[in-house]
C-alpha cells in the first residue's frame, strides 16, 4: 500500500485544485512533511482504544496519521471548503480508514461537545491566533480527554507549560495547570509548513490532573485580576476584585499569601485557595 500521508507536492495538488488561498486569520499553514506528521503521532503516543479530537484538519495531514493510529478521529474544522475536502481525501488516500473519520464543520471556540463516544486524546496542529483559547475550552467542555498534543507557536508553548517564578509564566500557564499536567515535547522548525509562518512552533503534551479543590470560574477571575497588573503586589493588583485593599489582604492573608507577594510565583492551588475565601 503506498503511505497514505500528503507530501508537499501532495499539498500543493489539493491546494490549487481546491483554488484554496490559505489565511493568516485562521491560522492556514499545512503540514507537508510526512516525517513530521509521524513524529506528532508517535510522540502523542495515540493507541488504537483512542478516539481523537483533532482540531484544525485543514487539507488532512495530521488527520491521516491519526486515522492510522487510533480507532476514531473527530476532526473539528471552521473552512467549509476545508471541512468538505476531508471525507474526499480520506476516502482517495487511506479508504480502508475512512469509516474511522467524523468531520465537524464548526468554530472550535463554541464547540461544546462532539458526536459518538467520549473522546480520549486531544491532538492538534492549532490556528496560532486561537491556540490556548481552543485548548482550554477543550479540557473544559472534553472531561473525557486524557491526553493531548498540540503544535503551537513556540513562544506560546513556553507560556503554556511555565512553572511559577518563571519569567513567562502567566495566565495560560496557571489556567492549563488547572486541567493537566502540561509539558513541551519537542521543537518544530518553519519549513515543515505551507505557507511557512514566521514564527518557530512547539509540542505542548499534557496529562490531565485532578483539579484544584474549588470553584473554576472564580478561581480564573483572581488568575485574571492578578495578572491584569502584573508588576503590582498582590494586595494592590486584587484590590478591585477584593473591593478594597484591606479586604485583598484579608482575604490573602486567609489563604496563606504573603500580600506583598506577585501572582507570577503563585501556582494554581493558591489561586484556587484565595478563591475560596469569603
Ligand atoms: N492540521 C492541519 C495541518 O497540520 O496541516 C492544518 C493546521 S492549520 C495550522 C490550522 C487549521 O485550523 C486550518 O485548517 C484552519 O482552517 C483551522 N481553524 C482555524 N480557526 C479555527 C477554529 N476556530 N475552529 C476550527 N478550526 C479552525
Amino acid at each position: 500500500m503506498t503511505d497514505p500521508l500528503l507530501t508537499a507536492p501532495d499539498v500543493r495538488e489539493l491546494a490549487a485544485r481546491l483554488g484554496l488561498r490559505p489565511t493568516k486569520t485562521l491560522g492556514q499553514n499545512f503540514v507537508i512533511d510526512p516525517n513530521t506528521v509521524r513524529r506528532l503521532v508517535r510522540t502523542a503516543a495515540v493507541g488504537p482504544e483512542d478516539v481523537v479530537v483533532e482540531v484544525g484538519p485543514g487539507l488532512g495531514s495530521l488527520t491521516l496519521g491519526l486515522l492510522a493510529a487510533a480507532a476514531r478521529v473527530v476532526a473539528v474544522e471552521i473552512d467549509p471548503l476545508l471541512a468538505a475536502e476531508l471525507p474526499r481525501t480520506v476516502a482517495a488516500r487511506a479508504p480502508d480508514l475512512s469509516e474511522r473519520l467524523e468531520v465537524v464543520e464548526q468554530d472550535a471556540l463554541k464547540l461544546t461537545s462532539v458526536p459518538g463516544p467520549p473522546p480520549t486524546a486531544f491532538v492538534a496542529n492549532l490556528p496560532y491566533n486561537v491556540a490556548v483559547p481552543v485548548l482550554l475550552r477543550l479540557l473544559e467542555h472534553l472531561p473525557s480527554l486524557r491526553t493531548g498534543l498540540v503544535m503551537v507557536q513556540a513562544e506560546v508553548a513556553d507560556r503554556l507549560v511555565a512553572p511559577p517564578g518563571s519569567r513567562t509564566y502567566g495566565v495560560p500557564s496557571v489556567k492549563a495547570a488547572w486541567y493537566a499536567e502540561v509539558r513541551r515535547a519537542g521543537a518544530i522548525g518553519r519549513t515543515v509548513f505551507w505557507p511557512a509562518p514566521n514564527v518557530d512552533s512547539g509540542l505542548v503534551a499534557f496529562t490531565r490532573r485532578e483539579p484544584p479543590h474549588g470553584n473554576r470560574a472564580a478561581t480564573f477571575a483572581v488568575v485574571d485580576a492578578a495578572f491584569a497588573q502584573r508588576r503590582k503586589t498582590m494586595r494592590a493588583a486584587l484590590t478591585g476584585w477584593a473591593g478594597s485593599a484591606d479586604e485583598a489582604e484579608r482575604r490573602l492573608r486567609a489563604a496563606g499569601i504573603d500580600p506583598s507577594a506577585r501572582g507570577e510565583v503563585l501556582g494554581v492551588d493558591y489561586f484556587a485557595r484565595l478563591a475560596a475565601t469569603d
